[in-house]
């Protein structure tokens, strides 16, 4: 990390994939979350939508976001990642790029979602993983949530009707403390593949956790300036997200954990 005087502002350049289409719940609020925590920083965060028939260049971006949607609003976005985004998420993924993908967003990272009625929507597979909604007489999945992340925890909001089921080798985000999780079934919520996140954590999910959301901006930081980048991560005072997070687990029965900055 330069030291001189003339140390350039670190920026974090961070695409938002599809923001008409999948936004359900505020999912928006992630990117307001990313901005402000950089800004509190003096990280400047350069915010660009892209839209349907948009390329994706992965080398303009540091981090990608991808939001939750319904099901005929993921079939437009399908059909513009099989013919024309997939290619450059596949990159950027393989780049270690970190991208974080909620619901929607999160079962098209993977391999299809086959949706109550209507042609199974191919995803891109990148998340070894699979949706299928049970149909609409079965119960979604909606509800506060609340998973158990490394040593830490992680709160939400889900309301999904697809269930979703990890390949043998695939990692889940977290194992579920309360809620639903992937698929009411197996504990686990969400996957991980390389800086991928897919999580079903709608909110929207960073105001609450915050040591997620610097978990994403040090990833994205050192891939572009190197581990010298967690000098730009100095702590922030997060006592009233914390004070809503842990408040969330109480409303679930979630003891709270102690917490410590997660870079
Ligand atoms: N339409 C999908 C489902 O119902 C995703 C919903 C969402 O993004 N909240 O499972």
């Amino acid at each position: 990390m330069p030291e001189s005087s003339n140390r350039v502002a670190p920026e974090l350049r961070v695409g938002h994939l599809y923001p008409d289409q999948l936004n359900m719940y505020g999912d928006r609020g992630n990117i307001i979350t990313l901005r402000q925590r950089c800004v509190w920083r003096g990280i400047a965060l350069r915010h660009t939508p892209i839209d349907l028939g948009e390329e994706l260049r992965p080398d303009e971006f540091d981090l990608l976001f991808i939001g939750g949607g319904q099901d005929k609003e993921q079939d437009e976005v399908a059909r513009d990642l099989r013919e024309v985004k997939g290619a450059a998420l596949r990159a950027a993924v393989d780049s270690d790029m970190p991208v974080l993908g909620v619901c929607g967003g999160y079962q098209l990272l993977a391999k299809f979602y086959r949706p109550a009625e209507g042609p199974e929507l191919e995803g891109i597979g990148i998340l070894d993983a699979w949706t299928i909604h049970k149909g609409k007489a079965v119960a979604r999945c909606i509800g506060n949530v609340a998973l158990q992340w490394g040593e830490q925890t992680l709160v939400g909001f889900e309301n999904h009707g697809g269930r979703t089921y990890l390949g043998a080798g695939a990692q889940p985000l977290g194992r579920v403390l309360a809620g639903h999780g992937n698929n009411s079934e197996d504990h686990q919520e969400g996957c991980v593949y390389r800086n991928t996140f897919g999580t079903y954590l709608h909110g929207s999910l960073l105001p609450k956790n915050p040591h997620f959301a610097d978990h994403l901006i040090s990833l994205a930081l050192r891939r572009r300036y190197g581990q010298g980048a967690e000098s730009y991560m100095r702590p922030l005072d997060d006592s009233r997200e914390w004070q809503a997070h842990d408040a969330m687990l109480r409303r679930l029965g979630v003891a709270p954990r102690r917490h410590a900055a997660v870079g």
